[in-house]
């Protein structure tokens, strides 16, 4: 690190709006609400929150009422996946020597990958059918 020209340092962090729209404007994926690679959902919020966009627009004449149902089907799922990071994953990011020392001795004695882990948050939503 010390000899590296291009050294990147950045912080985790999660993108929690009060609303996800205003106007004509509505916002989908990281941008209204990142959960952080530390809960490994990012790519599964975007998708899922497109869906229900796009099939709340498609449901609703009236933009507003479609973007206050997107909010309303997508706001409990993406809370919980949010959820999941809880104060930091301190496996993952040791913050001390010790806890460092023991994650890297843990990962290189590692011989198979760990199990998935099934969080009931991953599928806390079941899609709803749109026309
Ligand atoms: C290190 C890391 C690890 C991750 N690991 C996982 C993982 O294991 N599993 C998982 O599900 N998610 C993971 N994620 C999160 C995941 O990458 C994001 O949640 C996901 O990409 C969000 O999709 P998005 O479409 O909302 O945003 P993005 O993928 O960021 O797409 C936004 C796009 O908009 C473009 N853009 C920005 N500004 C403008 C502009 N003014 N005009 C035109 N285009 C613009 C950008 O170039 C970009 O292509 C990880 C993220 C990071 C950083």
């Amino acid at each position: 690190m010390r000899a590296a020209a291009d050294l990147f340092f950045d912080v985790v962090s999660q993108i929690r709006m009060t609303r996800w729209s205003a106007g004509r404007v509505a916002l989908v994926g990281d941008a209204a609400y990142a959960p952080s690679f530390l809960t490994g959902q990012g790519t599964s919020l975007a998708l899922v929150g497109a869906y229900v966009l796009a099939g709340e627009l498609a449901a609703h004449p009236d933009h507003a009422e479609a973007f206050s149902a997107y909010e309303r089907v997508m706001r409990p799922y993406v809370t919980l996946n949010q959820a999941l990071a809880g104060d930091g994953d301190t496996e993952l990011f040791p913050a001390t020597d010790q806890a460092l020392q023991q994650r890297n001795a843990a990962l290189r004695t590692l011989s198979t990958l760990p199990a998935d882990r099934a969080h009931a948050e991953y599928s806390a939503l079941t899609l709803p059918g749109y026309p």
